[in-house]
């Protein structure tokens, strides 16, 4: 079996890390030859939106797969004729748009935050209108990590916000008075059936998640958020990790986005869960059972970001789990991860604030 992955960062090459030993073979797309996944994969160069070199790297493949979901819809749709794609380019059209996102969430009756459409300064006046201050403008597409973002205090911020953003669809949603940040990520094979993680905590920085708490415990929502990512896997057609985050708010969960793919709130599982999301990905793309998703203890996860810390320093401190991902540093940009697994919440709380105060500044 060999499955070629579109997208050769650092989640394509956790993909492989985790498949090599179940015997698969990767094959990677991306834009230049430099990527992280070059150390696990052969990289096959060209643009996402090149049909003919996708169709030859499709061809030399089993099954296709992406690591990012920004991958045009065209492009996967033109591959899925040559090649089974998982998970499907459905999936990847809803999760490109917010606004489509929000429908599909509403239609399956998943709460999410007060939204409306802005293609104009009048449509945000009439949202603001509405839905009332204080609120966020997102562009529709392309925002990832609290980019293309403007908060909108009251309705006199709309200006610039509109200013800033404008000439693009957008969408105004409410803000949500949340009190904690969760995700759920979950994987289905081939055959419908489904593994779900526990619900997991996330904490973010500027806008990027900074550290993963796993698990959160707590059975009501656990089952709610179950309910729902299920509703959205099957009406989906879907196989392989699925990753929806929420907002909790007055106990109850509001949806905020999904992501079609392995997620950086999942990447604790590598060694705190019995199957990692990425060993479950590549299980269900290739048709093999599910792994079990129990988690092994409390787990935090610290993302490493701009600035790379000396491999000996961590892991200097028994526990601790290193994953450089091999890219160049860069402000904001995510070079690896920190794990640390234990048997109690309170060592887990002791060794997350001390990488906090190490990691994050
Ligand atoms: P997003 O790119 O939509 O995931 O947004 C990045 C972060 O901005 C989220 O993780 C939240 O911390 C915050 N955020 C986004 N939308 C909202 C909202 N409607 N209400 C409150 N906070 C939000």
């Amino acid at each position: 079996m060999r499955i070629g992955i579109v997208g050769a960062g650092q989640l394509g090459r956790m993909m492989a890390l985790a498949g090599i030993p179940l015997g698969i073979e990767f094959a990677m797309y991306d834009r230049n030859a430099g990527v992280p996944g070059a150390a696990v994969a052969d990289i096959v160069t060209g643009e996402f939106d090149d049909r003919k070199r996708l169709a030859r790297f499709a061809r030399g493949v089993d099954v296709v797969t992406f690591d990012w979901e920004n991958v045009p819809v065209a492009s996967a749709r033109a591959i899925a004729r040559l090649r089974p794609v998982w998970p499907p380019p459905r999936a990847l059209e809803i999760a490109q748009d917010r606004l489509l996102e929000k429908r599909i969430f509403q239609r399956f009756g998943i709460p999410v935050a007060p939204f409306a459409s802005v293609d104009s300064r009048a449509d945000l006046a009439c949202a603001i209108g509405a839905l009332g201050a204080p609120g966020i403008l997102k562009t529709r597409r392309l925002g990832y990590d609290g980019k293309g973002q403007a908060r909108i205090r009251r309705a006199r911020d709309a200006a610039g916000a509109f200013e800033l953003l404008g000439g693009q669809p957008l969408i105004y949603e409410r803000v949500v008075e949340f009190t904690r940040e969760v995700s759920l990520v979950a994987a289905r094979d081939r055959r419908g059936g489904v593994a779900s993680y526990p619900l997991v905590e996330n904490e973010h920085e500027n806008g990027i998640l900074a550290v993963t708490r796993a698990p959160y415990v707590n059975a009501r929502l656990q089952r709610a958020a179950e309910r729902r990512n299920g509703r959205l896997l099957r009406a989906l057609g879907y196989v392989g990790v699925l990753c929806v985050e929420y907002f909790v708010e007055r106990g109850r969960l509001v949806a905020n986005e999904m992501a079609p793919r392995v997620h950086n709130s999942g990447h604790w599982s590598i060694e705190g869960a019995e199957t990692s999301q990425f060993e479950n990905h590549v299980r269900a793309i290739a048709g093999l059972p599910l792994g079990s998703p129990r988690p092994l203890g409390h787990a935090v996860m610290v993302n490493v970001i701009g600035k790379k810390p000396q491999a000996r320093k961590i892991l200097g401190l028994t526990g601790l789990h290193w994953h450089d991902y091999g890219k160049s540093p860069r402000p904001g940009r995510k070079l690896g991860h920190v794990t640390f697994v234990t048997g109690s919440r309170a060592a887990r709380e002791r060794v997350a604030r001390q990488l906090r105060r190490r990691l994050i500044s």
